[in-house]
């Protein structure tokens, strides 16, 4: 755990008005429990079970955010909870937590996950799917599902350029579409690499891991 590095972090957001979500996968509720007493609350995890297993054992008013590639059969095991699911990236999925989240009479924020790295391997959707979604969104009437926001990972590169302008990309995306009368006001985007770039470019919810909780064994990152 780097706690000065946590409390910089914790400045800096506080400053320019960006959320921090730390990212917790693969730690232990120690850690998450110290940061805890600090005063954090928004924590991010990318494992259904994982994410069910601390939340039974930590403070009610933890803010879970479901960072991860989220599959539909598992939606029922995490709705009543979850703060914020960051992942969307089908209508199929969306549909699922809207038939969950009304049986329970909830409504789920949830972010669209926009595919802007080079890499294929990435997950999330492109601006046709986005449109499309938008006009099933409406014609479905999903009244218990909150489309807030986008989110999307920058292609993995110590080239600052083109982080940059994916981000740039994913940023005028959201401007587009919050004028074409859809509320799009969380913009997640940044990690520990290239979280100050992505502060730059708009961003208003950062997920930040490593630079917090030290490494993660290569085995189990995304
Ligand atoms: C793991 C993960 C993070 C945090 O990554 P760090 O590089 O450790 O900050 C952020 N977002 C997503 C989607 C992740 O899977």
């Amino acid at each position: 755990m780097n706690i000065e590095a946590y409390k910089n972090l914790v400045e800096e957001c506080k400053q320019k008005n960006v959320t921090l979500v730390a990212v917790s996968k693969t730690k232990p509720v120690e850690d998450i429990l110290e940061l805890y007493n600090l005063g954090q609350r928004d924590f991010g995890e990318n494992y259904v079970q994982e994410l069910i297993e601390k939340e039974k054992q930590l403070p009610k008013d933890i803010r879970w955010h479901f960072i991860g590639h989220l599959q539909s059969n598992k939606v029922k095991q995490i709705i009543d909870f979850v703060h914020l699911i960051h992942g969307i990236d089908s209508l199929k999925l969306l549909q699922e937590i809207n038939k969950q989240s009304e049986k329970i009479n909830r409504i789920t924020k949830c972010l669209l996950q926009v595919h802007i790295a080079q890499e294929e391997t990435k997950f999330g959707l492109d601006e046709k799917e986005i449109n499309l979604i938008i006009s099933e969104f409406e014609n479905l009437k999903m009244k218990n599902v909150n489309v807030v926001g986008l989110m999307g990972m920058a292609s993995f590169t110590n080239d600052e350029n083109r982080i940059r302008k994916e981000f740039q990309y994913l940023q005028s995306l959201q401007q587009k579409l919050q004028i074409e009368n859809f509320k799009l006001s969380t913009l997640s985007m940044g990690m520990t690499a290239d979280y100050k770039i992505a502060i730059e470019e708009g961003s208003n919810m950062i997920r930040v891991g490593s630079l917090i909780f030290g490494e993660r064994k290569p085995s189990k990152s995304p």
